[in-house]
């Protein structure tokens, strides 16, 4: 397929930087089109995807059938507002709901939305059901943790670039450290006001930071005994990036297969999903939860207009059927375990890469050297110039991250890749 792009990289890269704000710090390539685990650049060339759009492409770059479900529903109804009804909400909605056992899901569009949806969920639950004074609820997060970037969910961050000179913070947050039970129980045990306890199952901005495997149920069980609210994050590790449908499955006996045994796993009472609920088509993200907490919010009390609109329900509900029909999870659990066997092996050898970690097919590889030198980027830039694109996460740290839609040949071609860019920058 020609480009039918009309400009340059350089062009592109210059419009951006003279119209556009400078929030992001992309590595130089521009991108005109992708299709399963490749993109393309403005000149033509072939790359490797090693980021799927932090996990927002699990189904593959413009997966045909999600692409035909997005068009065919943005021929017949785009958008009513929850004014009104819509036909693809409902059926969307049950299926999801379905999908993950859940009694009931509520729709919004990004993953900070969501995030956001489920603290209002969360405060509003410990107010009416648990009967915490007004105003006094407290929500348990992490140390590192990434939740997004509204003036709240960077109120409980602590990278100061994410918060800084953006105060006033919004109160009600108690952060701990993260894969730290004792920490937790702690905090549950000295403080009656808590409402919820909101963690990533692996934290991946922070350096694909995988706890103990026995973490994630003992913290719910620890909420359980406490009456308060155990909420996963799973934007970026559900939706079978993590080698199961849901991370918080961790390494559960149910082999990936947790969509069939949705009673098998760690639950969380409060789930967040986005990302690649839409396999990275249409921005979709949701917020589940049982009856006893979702029906805490009443008409008018939370929304968005597109919240919820045809195209996002059609969109997400062929993204879910693709990881079920394309074995997606078992696919990642099976790559992930070859790319870090393989890149162990290098690792063992090297003096440039000192450790390689993940579940399924989200992984980092640690580079040897200080926090604040720009190795991991020079090496992506070199990864580029060798057709593969990865980004480096807080620190010295590379993510990899590719489509779950890859073929064990080209799991193998990119470790080679990979590790003959490495060997450029051995010490
Ligand atoms: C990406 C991400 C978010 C925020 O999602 P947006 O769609 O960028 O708002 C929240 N939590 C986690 C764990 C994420 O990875």
């Amino acid at each position: 397929m020609a480009t039918v792009n009309q400009l340059s990289s350089k062009e592109a890269i210059a419009l951006e930087d003279k119209h556009g704000a400078h929030n992001y710090h992309p590595l130089p390539v521009v991108l005109s089109r992708g299709e399963g685990v490749y993109v393309w650049d403005a000149e033509g060339k072939k790359y490797y995807d090693f980021l799927s759009a932090y996990s927002a492409v699990n189904q593959g770059h413009c997966h045909p059938r999600i692409v035909n479900a997005m068009t065919e529903q943005a021929k017949r109804l785009t958008l009513t507002s929850r004014a009104f009804y819509n036909d693809t909400l409902g059926p969307y909605e049950k299926y999801a709901t379905e999908y993950f056992g859940f009694d009931k899901l509520l729709p919004m569009n990004t993953g900070a939305e969501a995030v956001e949806t489920a603290i209002k969920i969360a405060r509003k639950w410990a107010y009416e059901k648990k009967g915490i004074d007004e105003n006094e609820a407290q929500i348990v997060v992490c140390e590192n943790n990434f939740h997004g970037r509204t003036t709240t969910i960077i109120s409980f961050s602590n990278d100061e670039n994410a918060r800084k000179n953006f105060g006033p913070y919004t109160a009600g947050f108690i952060k701990i450290e993260y894969d730290n039970l004792q920490a937790l129980e702690e905090t549950l045990k000295s403080n009656k006001n808590i409402a919820g306890f909101l963690v990533e199952p692996i934290q991946g901005e922070a350096g694909v930071y995988t706890p103990s495997d026995d973490y994630m149920r003992k913290a719910q069980s620890l909420c359980n005994e406490h009456n308060v609210l155990f909420i996963a994050d799973e934007i970026q590790t559900g939706i079978a990036r993590t080698g199961a449908l849901l991370a918080v499955c961790g390494k559960c006996s149910c082999e990936g297969h947790c969509e069939k045994q949705a009673d098998t796993y760690a639950q969380p009472d409060i789930l967040i999903l986005g990302k690649a609920l839409s396999g990275g088509a249409y921005p979709v993200s949701a917020v589940l939860a049982n009856n006893d907490i979702m029906n805490v919010i009443k008409p008018g009390q939370h929304g968005s207009t597109f919240g919820g609109n045809p195209v996002a329900g059609a969109v997400a509900t062929e993204a879910l059927e693709v990881v079920r029909d394309e074995n997606l999870a078992q696919n990642a659990r099976h790559l992930g375990n070859l790319f870090r066997e393989k890149m162990q092996e290098f690792v063992d050898s090297s003096n440039i890469a000192t450790l390689v970690r993940g579940r399924g097919l989200l992984n980092a590889v640690v580079i040897n050297d200080t926090e604040d030198s720009s190795t991991a980027w020079d090496i992506c830039m070199a990864l580029r110039d060798n057709g593969l694109l990865a980004k480096p996460t807080h620190g010295n740290i590379i993510r990899f991250a590719p489509p779950l839609v890859m073929t064990e040949e080209e799991l193998l071609d990119c470790v080679s890749i990979i590790i003959k860019t490495l060997k450029q920058f051995e010490k």
